[in-house]
């Protein structure tokens, strides 16, 4: 009987292991059939039913366009390079495939890493994970989120058993470097969610070290608003006949349908009073309000926040802590209405549920980001609108939104219903000097952002007028710029160099007109003068060289000017072509670098109030051997003889030092013992006196022998007041053994021997022995006073 369950249960595994094996194979054959057109629900799919069970449970029943067309090719194994507007379902059409590929492959935790998904941000890497969490609840994969700002080191113990990663390309890439637990050798695809942000020059050489590790055999799938169709940046990926899916190629506007645009041209100091406006009229609404910099956030966050507008005020950039950070993205996703200031981090792809308006109070790097920043409303068949703020310098960017079939109408702001809080913020920034410098960092990273935007047809710095935004913020006076000074002066000095150079060419040619011999120093003149227009320049500058750098993480900036100021900026800042390629810092070449410059590692000194080094005995070598070794410069590895050698000498003088350690020590042991011997003994001596004193029982003198006369008395009296003082009491008992020894009238009671020797001792005032102890005398004294 026993025998029999055994046999069926085999039975039955067997036939469940071929059933999934037949399942797979149905699935798989039907992802030929698949036809986008007749698709209307997801169970149209051939979908794994863990995945259909995921979908049903989270209420996705009809799959969005974007989905429908792509999902196909997908399943396929092709390569794809998917656009749709934002808000149209991007993250299903590649999560479900993912889920899919390694159902198929019967991909087991044991088999690591299936499935790498790259994101530009880690908010929306989490936002990917949690999709991923929901949908494929029913399947037996793990996932990893594997951002910046977590602990690396539990993210390293656990991935091996990742088979799903959502990551961030920093922190992958450091996994890949330093992890010896990250294996992708065996990886089936390669997604990156906004995958032109991915590619483009920020990430560009993270993504490509990223890319040199993955194997080349792997299904590449790429997806975003506003995809990127640069060869170069495709060939980096090596993918294999993509699909370009482009769902709303032919549609009227690259926005969502349900987006209401509209853009405002205003006056860069009316700015702050503008979203100060706009605010306390949306107080009942959800606003994603965009800025250019960290640190005008920062200000405006603080101060605005002090004014107590009545909406909850949230900001979220990107020097902020990453623990602070996920609960800002939580608290904006979880409100119904509140105020968020944001940098493009939060531009892509967030899924922030209802937000009802987007404001760009500072205009964005360009259309595609126009367009990421205005599509975090208006998601998914929702409603929603964005205003656009424009100094009228930066309205050019209006024909680049035309281009991009983006319907954008002007409004103007109800002069009625500005608020100025031009003097309230004065009166704050004048009590408080912390906002104060806050204000001054902002109104600086302000100017910084325009001045390296790429397009110089729309971001134009001299256009600012610095002085009212400065006041604006709350300023009285506006800070130094020192970019711009140095930017300003540095121009200056290329001009008159051009000026000059151009004059000597033509005097030149002249002279060489005039002239039939030719002398071929000119040139070398020309160019020593350069040299020289050059060397004005750096000198000019050398005071502030320690100014800060601008250096920006973002590298596709192309700066006109920018061999002007290539002593001013950070080299980073030029575009391709100009940028030089940075070798990276391997171990060895650092090895190498110290070898050279004789830098000794791990060494530490210590110095004294006086600023000499004080010397470790215990560290440094005293021998001559070993100080001759030491200086030998021995770096490129150690001689076994001569290290033994020195070792030996060195021995001898730590002995030495270990001896005269130990003298010592027994040396102050001994002092101890003394010293306690000595205190043991003078205890001893004071208790026995305290012993010996109790004297009450005898008679009074005064009725025995009569009252003395009072003068005596006193005289007495005044004399033990000061013998006695305020000292210890030991010192007191024995005054007052003294004081009743030296009465004439007691004295006469002691008749013994003792007693006399002791009178005798104490006249003379010598010390004399008695040959008894202190108490044996006084014992006798008693024995003979009872008698
Ligand atoms: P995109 O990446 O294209 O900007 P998302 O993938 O973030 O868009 O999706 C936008 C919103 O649409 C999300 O809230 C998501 O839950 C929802 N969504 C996506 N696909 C479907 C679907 N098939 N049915 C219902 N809602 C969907
Ligand atoms: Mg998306």
């Amino acid at each position: 009987m026993v025998y029999k369950k055994r046999k069926i249960k085999v039975f039955r595994a067997r036939k469940k292991k071929e059933s999934i094996d037949v399942v797979i194979e149905n699935l798989k054959k039907d992802y030929e059939k698949i036809d986008p057109s007749a698709i209307e629900k997801f169970e149209d799919f051939p979908l794994s039913a863990p995945t259909l069970k995921g979908l049903k449970e989270n209420k996705y029943y009809v799959p969005t366009e974007i989905q429908r067309e792509s999902i196909g090719y997908s399943l396929r194994g092709e390569d794809i390079l998917g656009a749709a507007k934002t808000g149209s379902g991007k993250t299903l059409a590649f999560l479900i495939p993912v889920l899919e590929l390694l159902y198929c492959n019967k991909w087991t935790r044991a088999e690591g890493l299936a499935a790498i998904i790259i994101t530009p941000t880690r908010e929306l890497a989490y936002q990917i994970f949690e999709t991923l969490r929901k949908i494929g609840i029913h399947h037996d994969f793990s996932a990893g989120l594997i951002i910046g700002g977590k602990d690396l080191k539990f993210e390293r113990k656990r991935l091996d058993q990742c088979n799903i990663m959502i990551c961030t390309p920093g922190r992958l890439l450091q996994h890949m470097d330093e992890n010896p637990l990250f294996d992708c050798s065996n990886m089936l695809v390669l997604v990156l969610d906004e995958a032109d942000r991915c590619l483009d020059m920020g990430f560009e050489s993270t993504m490509n070290g990223i890319i040199e590790n993955l194997p080349p055999e792997r299904q590449t799938i790429l997806f975003s608003a506003t995809q990127t169709k640069s060869v170069r940046d495709l060939a980096r990926l090596s993918l294999s006949n993509p699909h370009f899916i482009n769902v709303h190629e032919t549609s009227e506007h690259s926005t969502p349908a349900g987006l209401v645009q509209s853009y405002m041209v205003c006056e860069l100091h009316d700015k702050m009073s503008l979203l100060w406006s706009f605010i306390k009229n949306h107080l009942h609404h959800k606003v994603l309000v965009f800025m250019s910099s960290c640190k005008q956030i920062k200000y405006f966050y603080e101060i605005l926040c002090k004014l107590r507008p009545g909406t909850s005020l949230l900001a979220l950039y990107g020097t902020m802590h990453q623990t602070k950070r996920m609960a800002v993205y939580e608290s904006f996703c979880r409100k119904s209405r509140a105020v968020l200031f944001a940098t493009d981090i939060a531009a892509r792809g967030l899924d922030f549920p209802a937000v009802n308006w987007v404001v760009q109070l500072d205009c964005p790097e360009n259309a595609n980001e126009y367009i990421h920043r205005a599509g975090r409303t208006a998601r998914f068949q929702k409603s929603g609108e964005a205003l656009l703020v424009l100094l009228p310098s930066e309205i050019a960017i209006l024909d680049q939104l035309e281009n991009k079939k983006i319907p954008i109408k002007e409004i103007k702001a109800n002069p009625n219903k500005l608020i100025s809080i031009q003097r309230t913020l004065e009166a704050t920034l004048a009590k408080d000097h912390i906002l104060k410098e806050s204000a001054q960092r902002a109104f600086v990273a302000y100017i910084k952002s325009v001045f390296l935007m790429k397009d110089k047809s729309v971001f134009n710095v001299e256009a600012l007028d610095t002085d009212a935004f400065a006041r604006s913020l709350g300023l009285a006076i506006p800070p130094r710029v020192r970019f711009l000074q140095k930017w300003k002066k540095s121009r200056e000095a290329k001009v008159k160099a051009k000026e000059l150079e151009d004059h000597t060419l033509a005097t030149s040619l002249n002279e060489q007109l005039n002239n039939s011999d030719y002398s071929e120093e000119e040139p070398e003149s020309d160019h020593s003068y350069r040299k020289d227009s050059y060397k004005f320049h750096e000198d000019d500058n050398s005071e502030e060289e320690n100014d800060e750098l601008l250096t920006i993480k973002r590298k596709d900036h192309n700066i006109p000017e920018a061999d002007s100021l290539e002593e001013n900026i950070d080299l980073e800042l030029l575009n391709d072509t100009n940028k030089k390629k940075k070798k990276p810092l391997t171990k060895a070449a650092v090895a190498k670098k110290m070898i050279k410059k004789l830098i000794k590692p791990n060494q530490k000194t210590v110095f004294d109030e006086t600023g000499e080094a004080v010397l470790d005995g215990a560290k440094t070598k005293v021998s001559q051997l070993a100080r001759e070794y030491e200086n030998s410069n021995n770096f490129g590895g150690i001689n076994i003889e001569e290290a033994k050698q020195m070792l030996r000498e060195e021995d001898v003088f730590d002995k030495q030092l270990f001896r005269e350690k130990v003298k010592a020590k027994h040396r102050e042991e001994k002092r101890k013992a003394k010293e306690e011997a000595k205190r043991a003994e003078m205890e001893d001596a004071s208790s026995s006196d305290e012993a010996s004193v109790d004297l009450s029982w005898l008679p009074d003198p005064d009725k025995v022998y009569g009252k003395r006369d009072s003068a005596e008395s006193d005289e007495n009296e005044s004399e033990h007041d000061s013998q006695s003082g305020s000292d210890v009491s030991v010192e007191e008992s024995d005054d007052e053994e003294v004081s009743q020894l030296h009465r004439p009238s007691k004295r006469k009671l002691l008749t013994s021997n003792s007693d006399k020797k002791r009178r005798r001792i104490q006249d003379v005032d010598e010390p004399v022995d008695t040959g008894l102890s202190l108490m044996e005398d006084e014992e006798l004294a008693l024995q003979m006073l009872d008698s």
